[in-house]
């Protein structure tokens, strides 16, 4: 799995480095005049670039975990008594990332959002209308406890929100892994670290330390997002055109280039409709991953695919090349769904039935750095030239340039 899907990174980082700044006393003695304000700085910098991206699931999870950061030092007392404001802001707190979750993120400003934002004001005034002081009633509420006594005696917090925490990291968790977003990630790390926030109250610096860090690692997720946009190819999940761009120029030494396109992907698109077209460039580009010979896979646009082999000559890529050319020619897809075909019944008549299975080529062209080629610009061009005459000698075929 690349290493920009794996869960633990960043946030569980930053966690760690959190969790080592309180276990060390001078390291938290020294962090302390600095935790107000680094707190406040990962709102809003969160804010910022939740704002500039328009995504509203960020921004309102970072408005709650702001809201928690400054209300619960206030309301908690250290005595263990089960208060019910305290209580109450536990519970709410991995409720609304539940609801958050749930929620489509259309953009701040959308009506979703907008709906969403009213329960987030009802709570607040709710919150301040209801009188202050004991409540016997809704202590007795939130510290109902079914399970065995003595099984979380180390939290202050009552089994209903121990629940919905519990409820919400598998949610957020379960988004992540399904989807692989970054922003989804940092989500869940953000409910990590407002459980244990809301575990150091005992501390005013700790609920600082880990809700600062929550809000950090929201806006390290909308970096991670931003860098995504532009890195990343949102249909195949291969780097981009752009990431190419860059890569090329920091090689130092040779390296060979292949243009890898797909045959007669127009004719595909016409009979199977676009949607398919879509489903077959992403298994394609699975395809080409696993290329071997340490070569690394852009979309370089549309159908086309570009692989690197840094440090290899054309010769040395030539043998990986092939063998990828008649695995994808052998392997066929299987496509899911219902199929649409965009052509005239007249027209689609002259093409294969449309069946679940079907079989596709490429078409290869190969070239490397050299005196002659001695621009990344150049290779390329050279690649195309050779991949242009691998589909004039009957396509399905290596070429080196
Ligand atoms: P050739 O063998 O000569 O490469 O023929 P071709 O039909 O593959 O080449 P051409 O360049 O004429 O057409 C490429 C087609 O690829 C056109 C477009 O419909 C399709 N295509 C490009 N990008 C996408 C995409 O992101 N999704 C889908 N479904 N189709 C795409
Ligand atoms: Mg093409
Ligand atoms: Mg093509």
């Amino acid at each position: 799995m690349k290493f920009s899907e794996q869960l633990w990174f960043p946030g569980g980082v930053l966690l760690l480095c959190a969790a080592g700044v309180q276990l060390s006393v001078p390291a938290l003695s020294a962090a302390e005049p600095f935790l107000t304000g680094f707190a406040l700085l990962a709102l809003a910098a969160g804010a910022v670039l939740g704002g500039m991206y328009n995504r509203s699931r960020p921004v309102a999870s970072l408005a709650v975990i702001g809201a928690a950061a400054w209300l619960l030092p206030a309301l908690y007392t250290a005595d263990g008594a089960p208060h019910w404001q305290p209580q109450t802001l536990a519970l709410l707190l991995p409720l609304n990332l539940i609801v958050f979750a749930l929620l489509p993120d259309r953009g701040l400003f959308a009506r979703t959002s907008l709906l969403a934002a009213t329960p987030l004001a009802v709570q607040a005034v709710v919150l301040l209308v209801l009188p202050r002081g004991a409540n016997p009633w809704m202590e007795g509420q939130l510290a109902y406890a079914p399970m065995p006594s003595g099984w979380f005696q180390w939290s202050w917090v009552g089994e209903p929100a121990l629940v919905a925490f519990g409820a919400a990291a598998i949610l957020l968790a379960g988004i992540f892994l399904w989807r692989r977003r970054p922003t989804d990630r940092g989500l869940f790390w953000l409910l990590v670290a407002a459980f244990a926030g809301v575990h150091g109250l005992h501390d005013p610096r700790l609920a600082m330390l880990y809700f600062g860090s929550g809000a950090l690692i929201v806006s390290v997720s909308l970096v991670e997002h931003a860098h995504a946009m532009a890195y990343v190819d949102a249909l195949t999940g291969l780097a981009s055109r752009r990431a190419l761009d860059e890569f090329l120029p920091q090689l130092h030494g040779r390296f060979a280039l292949a243009m890898v396109d797909v045959d007669h992907f127009k004719r595909f698109n016409d009979a199977y409709g676009h949607a398919a077209g879509d489903q077959v460039l992403r298994k394609v580009a699975g395809q080409l991953e696993t290329v071997g010979g340490g070569g690394r896979v852009f979309r370089y646009g549309g159908e086309e695919f570009s692989v690197v082999f840094a440090g290899r000559s054309r010769k040395d890529a030539l043998p990986h090349l092939e063998a990828l050319r008649a695995r994808i020619e052998a392997t066929g897809f299987s496509l899911r769904g219902s199929l649409r075909p965009t052509q005239k019944p007249a027209e689609r008549r002259a093409l294969p039935r449309a069946g679940r299975h079907v079989h596709l080529t490429v078409s290869i062209g190969v070239a490397e750095l050299s005196e002659k080629l001695a621009s990344p610009r150049l290779v390329i061009e050279a690649a195309d030239k050779a991949l242009y005459r691998a589909k004039q000698s009957g396509r399905n075929r290596v070429q080196a340039a």
